[in-house]
């Protein structure tokens, strides 16, 4: 920390990435990418944009607005493109919270949360799971505060369906309930066709993990006109080029290989199934998931100690050190090849485990 720097600053908990190790070659299943090469024609399309780096890009985003409306069902007025869905979030905690209107989420949820409300100076209010790490929406209903959910949920990829949302949106009428929808596309229910119906309906997606555009940054907001003309309020008095130039156009060529996303999104589920079952089979409690990660515990070994295991054989998951989830590891999806790289290396951990 610098001699200069502000009180609030002093105050702040940064969010952690999960690695981004440069040391060797991990099977790496640490941060829900895609295993999955972009799309050939987002490839081409941002080949041919490098040329025109020299040009500010469009600061409407119209030509890609266009593209994801016909996407997602709505008018281009109902769509904020962002640099990636984490500003979205950080948009929208701008727009809405304060001092004065808390934001409510789970205790186990997405990491971003608390940090979005630590810098927007907004009060967090935390809302156990149960015990199965299940999220009861009747905790919602009726809170008239501000609400965060991912749907389906990180780190556990537990979803719930849209008609849960939908009670939540009801009993909070004059608050904005936001649907975090990151992982939707492996199998979850979009709230986006309620968005017609709720003005207080705020959804985020992202390209990050279905579409194989982690790296290029690009996210969505998805909402009532007015809200999305909230967040363009907050995004033009901080950096009107927020997506740029090779992003708008990889984003456009990825919408336009939707059979290749769903393909991509088909194998992970797939792939997904093939590991709970096999990590069920080795005595790992595997959380039902619909996502493009799983989350397992062992009944006799640490998740730090099986996380560093795991590391040291060149195999690179999740582990947090939080309360309620510090047994857990949240193991990525990726080919079938890396699946079973993961599973090897957690049957020789747990063999020398068993004889030592
Ligand atoms: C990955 C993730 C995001 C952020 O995605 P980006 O678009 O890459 O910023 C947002 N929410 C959740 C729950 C995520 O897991």
């Amino acid at each position: 920390m610098s001699r200069f720097s502000s009180e609030r600053l002093a105050a702040l908990d940064p969010y952690v990435p999960g690695e981004q190790p440069r040391d060797m070659k991990y099977v790496k299943l640490n941060t829900n990418e895609s295993p999955f090469p972009p799309a050939p024609a987002v490839l081409q399309a941002v080949a041919a944009e490098a040329g025109k780096l020299n040009l500010y890009c469009d600061p409407d985003c119209t030509r890609l607005r266009a593209a994801a409306a016909a996407l997602y069902g709505l008018a281009p007025e109902n769509i904020l493109p962002v640099n990636g869905s984490d500003e979205a979030l950080y948009f929208a905690f701008t727009a809405f919270c304060g001092s004065a209107r808390p934001m409510a989420f789970a205790d186990i949820t997405y990491g971003f949360y608390p940090v979005f409300a630590a810098v927007t100076c907004t009060p967090a209010h935390i809302l156990p799971l149960r015990e199965d790490f299940s999220l009861d929406p009747a905790d919602y209903c009726g809170l008239h505060e501000n609400i965060v959910l991912a749907n389906p949920n990180a780190p556990t990829g537990m979803a719930l369906a849209p008609a849960d949302i939908e009670k939540i949106l009801l009993s909070n009428p004059d608050n904005v309930v936001i649907v975090d929808e990151a992982y939707v596309d492996f199998g979850g229910e979009s709230c986006v066709p309620l968005i017609g119906k709720y003005d207080n309906l705020l959804v985020v997606q992202t390209f990050s993990k279905s579409r194989s555009l982690a790296g290029a940054r690009l996210g969505f907001a998805l909402g009532n006109a007015a809200l999305i003309g909230d967040l363009n309020t907050v995004k033009f008095s901080t950096n009107p080029y927020n997506v740029n130039r090779m992003t708008q156009a990889a984003g456009m060529a990825a919408i336009a290989s939707q059979d290749y996303t769903l393909e991509n999104c088909r194998r992970v589920a797939e792939n997904r199934a093939y590991t709970a079952r096999a990590l069920e089979d080795m005595g790992f409690r595997v959380l039902p998931s619909k996502a493009n990660f799983l989350f397992a515990a062992h009944p006799a070994a640490a998740g730090q100690a099986l996380y560093r295991a795991l590391k040291d054989r060149g195999v690179l998951v999740r582990w947090f050190d939080k309360p309620r989830i510090r047994d857990w590891l949240r193991i990525t999806i990726g080919s079938r090849e890396q699946m079973d790289a993961l599973l090897a290396a957690m049957k020789t951990i747990l063999n020398d485990e068993r004889s030592a």
